[in-house]
């Protein structure tokens, strides 16, 4: 088994199911009392989202690229970055070390195209739905079609995720928003929806909407898990 090197902390409160998500995958596959062998670097997200809302984006870079750093010295075979916006800086992450990624877009876009779809809404902070390095890596490298909420649900869609999901706080008018937002994003031709935030998992359940939900999160962590116990 390899051991997977887990850049987390954006927000902790995401990262504790990776580390749940991951176990639970080695435990089905290898049984017993088999669990994950992972090294965790958790940061400090108040800095990281200080940087992130002043566009400085290189100095988070630096700040991603030193845990990966950290945890190649440390014994790390493979990296996971376990946030989606901070995969903007995914590429000056992998130049710091000689160990692969396991980008979050790509995993999310093989798991829908493995379910035959091809056109997706796409949930998570503004970075995500509306800079290029998510989507562009969905619709250029994986041919999909993304839509994304318009500019007022946006704005909602990101607040709760930082001002509510990040703290830990569940609240039902949010998840009733989401559900609304995720309706709009299906009335103009979405055929499931990309949770594409780690946190809104925490939020929004597959009983929540008739639609099928693609949550990056166990997406992420499960072929995390998968990708270890290759040779
Ligand atoms: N965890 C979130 C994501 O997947 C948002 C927090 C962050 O900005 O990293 O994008």
């Amino acid at each position: 088994m390899k051991t997977i090197g887990l850049i987390g902390g954006m927000s902790w409160e995401s990262t504790v199911p990776y580390y749940r998500l991951i176990n639970e995958v080695i435990k089905k596959r290898l049984g017993g009392l088999h669990s994950a062998k992972l090294i965790l670097f958790s940061v400090d997200f108040h800095e990281i989202e200080q940087l992130q809302h002043a566009g400085a984006w290189d100095k988070a870079g630096v700040v991603l690229a030193q845990a990966a750093t950290a945890l190649e010295r440390a014994g790390a075979e493979g990296l996971v970055i376990c946030t989606n916006t901070m995969h903007k800086v995914a590429g000056q992450v992998q130049s710091a070390v000689s160990i692969p990624m396991l980008h979050i877009a790509d995993s999310t876009a093989e798991a829908i195209k493995a379910a035959g779809l091809s056109s997706v809404g796409l949930l998570g902070t503004r970075f995500t739905m509306e800079q290029d390095f998510y989507r562009s890596r969905l619709e250029s490298d994986h041919g999909l079609d993304i839509l994304v909420p318009e500019e007022g649900d946006r704005v909602v869609v990101h607040k709760v995720i930082y001002d509510e999901l990040c703290l830990g706080i569940v609240r039902e008018d949010s998840r009733s928003e989401y559900v609304g937002i995720i309706d709009r994003l299906v009335c103009r031709g979405a055929q499931a929806i990309i949770l594409g935030c780690t946190e809104i998992s925490l939020l929004v359940r597959p009983e929540d909407t008739a639609v099928a939900l693609f949550d990056t999160t166990a997406i992420h962590a499960t072929a995390a898990a998968h990708w270890s116990l290759q040779d």
